[in-house]
Formats: structure tokens, C-alpha cells, sequence
């Protein structure tokens, strides 16, 4: 593991095609008042997300459940870690509530991880996706789930709710799992979604990459065809930003020109849809990559 003395020694300046005009602060108070009245979190105003508005004009959000604290501590996320509150029961009804009150048709729900719980909680990701469906039946449920610690009843339990596309990132190439993700297993992340696709073919899988961490283009050819190899059919490609200096480092910012060659590349290794770009995110697009899959 990197000491902290190691992940400060370089700094990349950010290129020019990553300076976007973030939504004014306001539009993210906007948000956050919106759902901290049903006192819930939002990874779109959690992360500071670029493309809020990107999205929510595609009626588009991400929920986030399972409180705000992670069991875990990758070295590339922004989210707080350590004692997790005990899961909320009314939480899945405030998010179909919020979900309706936003006029959304396409609902992504994630969540930290929460290894203390017996299921990881997939038990409340099936109950989320009832009540979402029970205030909007025709709303679209993409799932972004933890590894459930390699747990297959609880993926179970999750996908018997019938979310419409199964997503589980596998962030990075094998080689940077023990200093970006520690306590992720790469093999038990692809087993994921070879059992995913194993439990049902209607419901198609996805994960993402993000690039910049150093990883070698041999590296992320030889993940897109494991990923391949498990059925995955929709990819999502995104730069690594450090969220601050306590952060790993970027090692590299890739140009947008090499995220179009990405898309190109994997589509023609044959993923069915690809969404490659500076960017881009885990539900960035999330409607459109599902309705080229799922028309
Ligand atoms: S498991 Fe997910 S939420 Fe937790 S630290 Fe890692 S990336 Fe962040």
C-alpha cells in the first residue's frame, strides 16, 4: 500500500478538456435540499458529478443507499469510510417517493459497502427496486452493486427484484487492485457477473473502468475481454480524478481521441454498447447505453 508521502509526489495539471463549467454551486443545493428533505443521498451532488444536469435532463439520477459510510476504503473514492448506521427500512420508500417527486424514468441505485451486514445489503436494493416500480411502474431500475463479498444468495436477492440492467464496476485492471482497492477481489468481481448472467439472460450486466491510474493498454484489453468472457455487454470507460491529495495520484490524463479509440476497440471486441469519454461515469448515459441494449 502507498504511504501518504508516495501518493503526493505527483501532481498532474488538469488539460484543457477537463475543465468543464461545473453547474453553479446552487444547482447542487438544489439537489441536495431536494433530497435531504427525504433525507437521502444523491451520488450525482455526493461526487459533485459533472454531468448532473447532463442526466437529469435524461430524467436520469443515482441513489445511494446504505448510508454514507463506507466498510471499505478505495484509494480513488471520495466517499466517507468507517461505522456505518444500521440500515434504514423506510429508505427504500423515500427513494421511490424521490425518484417519482423528480419526474425520473431511468433510476440508478448504488450504495456503499457494507461488509457488516449479513446480505451486504442486497435485501434493501430488492425492496429499492419494489418501490420504485410500485410508485412508477414503468421506470427503468439499473442496479450498481458492491461484490457482496462473493455472497450469491444475496445477488440472488437482488436480481429476483428484476432490476433492468445489473451494473458492478470492476474500476480498475487486476494488477492495481492491492493499491486501489484493497479488500475487491478481481476474480470474485468477474464471478459476479458471470453468475449474474448465469441467474438470468433478460437482464443484461455492465461495469466500468476508470483510466488514468496507470494501467497499460494491454492491461485494459486483456479486462475488456474477461469482461467479455462473463457475458458483460454494456462498458462504461472514464478518467480517474483524484478526489484530493490524500488520494492516488492520476497517473495519466487520457485524451479524448484514445476514449473514442476505446469505444471503437470494444465495440468491436463486441460489447453492445460502450459510453468512452473524459467524462463519463458509472450512470453517465445509463437510459440510452440500456435502450441501444434493450430497445
Ligand atoms: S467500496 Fe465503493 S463506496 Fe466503498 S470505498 Fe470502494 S468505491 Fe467507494
Amino acid at each position: 500500500m502507498m504511504n501518504h508521502k508516495q501518493i503526493k509526489k505527483t501532481q498532474l495539471r488538469k488539460p484543457a478538456w477537463l475543465k468543464k463549467t461545473l453547474p453553479k454551486e446552487s444547482e447542487y443545493e438544489k439537489v441536495r435540499a431536494l433530497l435531504s428533505k427525504s433525507k437521502l443521498h444523491s451520488v450525482c451532488q455526493e461526487a459533485k458529478c459533472p454531468n448532473i444536469w447532463e442526466c437529469f435532463s435524461q430524467e436520469t439520477a443515482t441513489f445511494l443507499i446504505l448510508g454514507d459510510h463506507c466498510t471499505r476504503n478505495c484509494r480513488f473514492c471520495a466517499i466517507a469510510h468507517g461505522p456505518s448506521e444500521p440500515p434504514d427500512p423506510e429508505e427504500p420508500a423515500r427513494v421511490g417517493e424521490a425518484a417519482k417527486g423528480m419526474g425520473l424514468s431511468y433510476v440508478v441505485v448504488t450504495s456503499v459497502t457494507r461488509d457488516d451486514l449479513p446480505d451486504g445489503g442486497a435485501g434493501l436494493f430488492a425492496e429499492t427496486i419494489k418501490e420504485i416500480r410500485k410508485k412508477m411502474p414503468n421506470a427503468l431500475v439499473e442496479v450498481l452493486i458492491p461484490d457482496f463479498q462473493g455472497n450469491t444468495d444475496a445477488l440472488q436477492t437482488v436480481l429476483d427484484a428484476g432490476p433492468n440492467v445489473l451494473n458492478h464496476n470492476l474500476e480498475t485492471v487486476p494488477r492495481l487492485y492491492p493499491s486501489a482497492r484493497p479488500e475487491a477481489v478481481y476474480d470474485r468481481s468477474l464471478d459476479l457477473l458471470k453468475n449474474a448472467r448465469a441467474h438470468t439472460l433478460h437482464i443484461p450486466t455492465k461495469s466500468g473502468l476508470m483510466l488514468g491510474l496507470g494501467e497499460s493498454p494491454e492491461e485494459v484489453e486483456i479486462t475488456l475481454k474477461d469482461l467479455l468472457g462473463v457475458g458483460c455487454s454494456i462498458l462504461t470507460l472514464g478518467q480517474y480524478l483524484q478526489p484530493s491529495k490524500e488520494h492516488l495520484p492520476v497517473e495519466r490524463f487520457i485524451p479524448p481521441e484514445e476514449f473514442d479509440k476505446w469505444r471503437e476497440k470494444a465495440l468491436g471486441m463486441g460489447f453492445s454498447e460502450v459510453a468512452s469519454g473524459p467524462f463519463v461515469r458509472s450512470s453517465y448515459h445509463a437510459k440510452e447505453l440500456y435502450q441501444a441494449v434493450r430497445p
